[in-house]
C-alpha cells in the first residue's frame, strides 16, 4: 500500500468541460508560475498583484472560448488611482500581464479588497484579436460595470454576445501565488424551455457553492472540483491546454519602435547620452547609447 498522501500541482492550464444532462460548456482556469512571473519584476502593492491575477485568469477564460491563431489582447482602462491593467495571451498560452498606477497617486492610499470602482473607476474593458497584418481584428468593448472583473466580463456577455454566462474568479499572491477562476456557459441552442432556464439555474447555483478557497487550494485537483460540483449532471472533461508566462518583448520590436521617431526626439529622451526603454510586461530594459541609435538610424535610412 501506499501512504503517500495525494498531492497535486496546482498547475499552468484552462481545463475545458461539458455538463451533457444540462446542455452547459465551461472551463476552469488555474495559474501558478504563469501568475509569479509576472509579478515578479514589479513592486505592485498587495492590491495590485491581486488585479493582475485576476486579469491574468480572465484573459484566460476569453480566450479560450474563441478560436484565434494570433494574440488576445484584454485591457481595463479607468480614470481612477489604477489607470489600466491588461493582460496578453497568445493562441499557443503564453501569457503576460501588467498593471499601471496613476501618476502621483499613493498605492498606500487604496485598501485592499477595494472593488473595481474604487480602483480603476470609471472606464472601459475591451479586448482585441491581432491575427497578423492581413487578417480582421475581432473587438469587444464595455463599459465598466460590476465590483469585480468577473462581474464586468459577465455584463459583457450578457450586453453584447447574449450568451448568459457566470464567472468566478480570484487570486492570491500572499504565499505561493495562485490564481484561478471557473466559468459557466449557456449553450446557444439550449435558449428556449423552462427546463434550460432550470438547467441554467442549477449550473450557477452548483457553480456558487464553491469557495474562493478551494478554487486556490492545491490540495483540490481540477477534476476533483468538477465532479464534486457536477457530477450527477454527466459531467465530461476535455483535454487541458497548458498555458505559461513569457513575454514577447525584444530587442527587434524595441529598435523598430524607436525608428519610428524622429532621430532628434530621441536624442532629446537621452539621458547621460543613453536611451533606455523597459518593457512593461517584464521589465527587461533595452539600453542603446549613441552607436547604436547610429547605426539604427543608418539602417532605418537604408531601408527606405
Ligand atoms: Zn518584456
Amino acid at each position: 500500500m501506499n501512504n503517500t498522501p495525494a498531492t497535486y500541482e496546482f498547475g499552468d492550464f484552462v481545463q475545458t468541460f461539458q455538463i451533457e444532462d444540462l446542455n452547459i460548456r465551461g472551463r476552469l482556469i488555474r495559474l501558478d508560475q504563469t501568475y509569479a512571473e509576472a509579478i515578479k519584476a514589479h513592486d505592485y502593492p498587495p492590491f495590485i498583484e491581486k488585479l493582475v491575477g485576476e486579469i491574468l485568469v480572465l484573459a484566460a477564460v476569453l480566450a479560450s472560448a474563441l478560436k484565434y491563431d494570433g494574440v488576445f489582447k484584454l485591457q481595463v482602462q479607468g480614470d481612477g488611482p489604477v489607470s489600466l491593467i491588461m493582460a496578453d495571451i497568445t493562441s499557443d498560452g503564453a501569457m503576460r500581464a501588467c498593471a499601471k498606477i496613476r501618476e502621483g497617486v499613493d498605492p498606500a492610499d487604496i485598501a485592499e479588497g477595494a472593488s473595481i470602482p474604487q480602483t480603476l473607476g470609471a472606464g472601459h474593458m475591451a479586448f482585441t484579436v491581432d491575427q497578423g497584418p492581413d487578417t480582421d481584428r475581432y473587438q469587444g468593448i464595455t463599459e465598466i460595470t460590476g465590483a469585480t472583473l468577473a462581474e464586468c466580463a459577465q455584463n459583457y456577455f450578457r450586453q453584447s454576445e447574449q450568451i448568459e454566462t457566470a464567472i468566478a474568479i480570484t487570486a492570491d499572491a500572499n504565499g505561493p501565488s495562485h490564481a484561478a477562476g471557473l466559468m459557466v456557459q449557456r449553450l446557444p441552442m439550449a435558449r428556449d424551455g423552462e427546463q434550460e432556464e432550470e438547467n441554467w439555474r442549477r449550473a450557477v447555483i452548483l457553480m456558487s457553492s464553491i469557495t474562493n478557497k478551494e478554487l486556490l487550494d492545491p490540495s483540490l485537483s481540477a477534476t476533483k472540483i468538477l465532479y464534486r460540483l457536477y457530477h450527477e449532471d454527466g459531467i465530461r472533461l476535455y483535454e487541458q491546454g497548458a498555458l505559461r508566462h513569457e513575454c514577447r518583448c525584444s530587442e527587434d520590436r524595441v529598435s523598430r519602435t524607436l525608428r519610428a521617431f524622429p532621430r532628434s526626439e530621441i536624442d532629446e529622451m537621452a539621458e547621460d547620452g543613453l536611451i533606455t526603454v523597459t518593457c512593461e510586461f517584464c521589465r527587461t530594459d533595452y539600453v542603446y547609447d549613441e552607436r547604436r541609435l547610429d547605426d539604427l538610424f543608418a539602417d532605418a535610412a537604408g531601408a527606405t
